[in-house]
């Protein structure tokens, strides 16, 4: 028989009336005839509640504790939604993470899905019953043998439901939530957001790391990866929502159900070249002025990265294929006659990504490219990240080594690997949503030295402490004994753990320092028409600057553009963009 897995969020489980509404709805779906799994979270902000709880308590609360105490959410929504189903004559019956056998990683507050152990879950389907589990939660199996409770990080529900949609070969995994389905933006922050009929998976996994929280980006990973079709709808109307699909269907790995090989391709780019404006003005405007001109220009532009500043002045750097240089060069150097600067140019760089998902949600994997490369001698020109790709510019001589070096790292055969693949005109809107994210701190390393190796070690001493980094970018100019300084977003919450990976670094790079940022927001624009729309990128500077905002940083990849501003700036940068593209109702 076919079977349906719905998950329903916390408003949609927030009270008693809501809880009985919910079952009103399993019971009509019952009807159908499909086998039911229903996943829940906890009720409206208990997570949020048993946090404070927690916190009035202790600074650092032991994580295992943590994951009793946060577990304890979604088993009175399961218990209790389980006897609104009997109180319909519906045959229920609740089961905690443990009971249902999601068996997780050790790693408590954060675990990943190993495996889901269906037997139990089967038995009470094949009896007829609904089977109610409480989201969020798996069990894992401690080096003493004993169980212990594990949560999978905030949000997890979704990634529950899904996981149990893939073991149990489901089809479809409805996730019922507070808004219509996925729109085009927070409808929280910007009025006229509009829901989307669909959305591919890996927009949809740069959008929810990058913000959009209606997701847990993990919950899109295990879609993708194994097939399951995703529906986002409303648990208050009964309205169509947002279409997730995934073509793909590969085997669960011995690996585990998340720990499959994120990374599943390679590819080299030759012919590029790096543009470099250094000492611009660091004012609105600056930006769109340059890209909008390259646009009108016929230049396409691929990566675009704008590093932080000393003084007054910034650096924007980008990358172009090497038969446009010529004509680009000529349009940047009348900018820079117009508002000063200076211009580099260097031609004879490849562009190398690997590709796959929950790149960046995974710290070490960014981090043993880097170090792949660095270990074969290569210096990196430039670096781009996102959750799908992760790309760096390096000398073109070099390419081969570099392919070599990674393959043999990320265990990619010779099917994986694409040399210049042909672009692709895929039919998706440029931008098909924008995020933004408040939860960021920038960081700064000064003076560090210009080597193969320096973002590789900074990179692992982060994945090491449990640190992702964003938007990691190599200032273009150099104090006068040749070093640099790296800037990088990363996640407020693990400032201190960052903090404490940097030490031994700076101790080994002599003379160097680490700077903070000031408080920042991130705002995202993402689509994946994007590589093949021109000008997209000048047309999210030029929003941002006719709102009078200024750009602390810009970072790209394949299907997303992100900009650093100033916190206070986030939500008017939002609109913006969200406006910019004409995203409103
Ligand atoms: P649930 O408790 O159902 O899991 P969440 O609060 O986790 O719900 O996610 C739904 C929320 O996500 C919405 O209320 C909305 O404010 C927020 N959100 C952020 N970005 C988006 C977006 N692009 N589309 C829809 N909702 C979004
Ligand atoms: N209750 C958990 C949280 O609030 C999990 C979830 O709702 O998905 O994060
Ligand atoms: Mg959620």
């Amino acid at each position: 028989m076919k079977v349906l897995v719905q998950k329903f969020g916390g408003t949609s489980v927030g009270n008693v009336d809501r809880i009985k509404a919910v079952a009103k709805r399993i019971a009509a779906t019952k009807e159908y005839g499909n086998d039911l799994v229903i996943v829940v979270s906890a009720m409206g902000h208990t997570t949020d509640e048993l946090t404070g709880l927690a916190q009035a308590i202790s600074r650092n609360p032991p994580q295992r504790e943590m994951d009793m105490l946060l577990a304890t959410g979604e088993q009175v929504s399961i218990a209790l939604l389980a006897m609104a189903l009997s109180e319909l004559g519906i045959h229920a019956v609740s089961m905690t993470g443990a009971q249902v056998g999601i068996v997780t990683e050790s790693a408590h507050g954060r675990a990943r899905i190993l495996e889901v152990r269906t037997d139990r879950l089967i038995n009470r389907l094949s009896e007829g019953q609904v089977v109610v589990v409480a989201g969020f939660q798996g069990t894992s199996l401690s080096s003493g043998g004993t169980a212990e409770i594990t949560t999978l990080g905030r949000g997890g529900s979704d990634t529950t439901a899904v996981a149990l949609a893939a073991a149990l070969n489901a089809s479809t995994c409805e996730i019922y939530t507070d808004v219509p389905g996925v729109l085009t933006t927070d409808p929280r922050e910007v009025e006229g957001a509009k829901l989307m009929q669909e959305i591919s998976c890996d927009e949809m996994l740069e959008l929810a790391s990058l913000g959009a929280a209606v997701l847990h980006p993990r919950a899109v990973e295990i879609a993708r990866n194994y097939g399951v079709n995703i529906e986002v709808r409303s648990s208050l109307t009964n309205q169509n929502g947002t279409r997730l699909t995934s073509n793909s269907r590969r085997p669960i790995g011995r690996e585990g159900l998340e720990l499959g090989r994120p990374v599943d391709g390679l590819e080299l780019v030759d012919s590029q070249a790096v543009i470099a404006l250094s000492h611009v003005p660091d004012k609105p405007g600056v930006a769109a002025k340059l890209f909008e001109k390259l646009s009108i220009g016929g230049i396409n532009v691929d990566l675009i990265i704008q590093s932080t500043h000393e003084g007054n002045s910034n650096d924007i750097t980008f990358t172009v294929s090497e038969n446009q240089l010529f004509n680009a060069q000529i349009l940047c150097e009348e900018l820079i006659e117009e508002i000063g600067g200076k211009l580099t140019t260097e031609s004879g760089m490849s562009k190398l990504s690997i590709r796959g998902v929950g790149i960046m949600g995974r710290p070490g994997i960014a981090a043993s490219l880097f170090d792949s490369i660095s270990r074969a001698g290569i210096n990196l020109r430039l670096i781009a990240t996102s959750e799908v790709k992760v790309s760096c510019v390096i000398d073109a001589k070099l390419g081969s080594k570099a392919i070599r070096a990674t393959a043999e790292a990320f265990e990619l055969n010779d099917s994986q690997v694409l040399i210049n693949p042909p672009s692709k005109d895929i039919e998706a809107p440029e931008v098909r949503g924008v995020a933004l994210d408040r939860d960021q701190a920038q960081l700064s390393v000064i003076s560090v030295p210009d080597l193969p190796g320096t973002a590789a070690a900074l990179c692992s001493a982060m994945a090491d402490a449990g640190v992702s980094l964003d938007a990691i970018v190599q200032s273009e100019r150099q104090h006068d004994d040749g070093s640099r300084d790296i800037s990088f977003t990363l996640k407020r919450e693990d400032r201190e753990k960052a903090d404490l990976a940097l030490i031994p670094l700076l101790a080994q790079w002599q003379g160097s320092s680490m700077k903070e940022g000031p408080a920042i927001a991130r705002v995202s624009a993402v689509g994946a028409g994007m590589p093949s729309t021109p000008g997209t990128a000048a047309r999210m500077f030029r929003a941002l600057a006719n709102a009078g905002i200024n750009i602390a940083m810009i970072a790209t990849s394949e299907i997303r553009t992100s900009c650093v501003v100033s916190e206070p700036d986030g939500v008017t940068a939002l609109k913006a963009v969200h406006e910019g593209f004409h995203l409103s109702k």
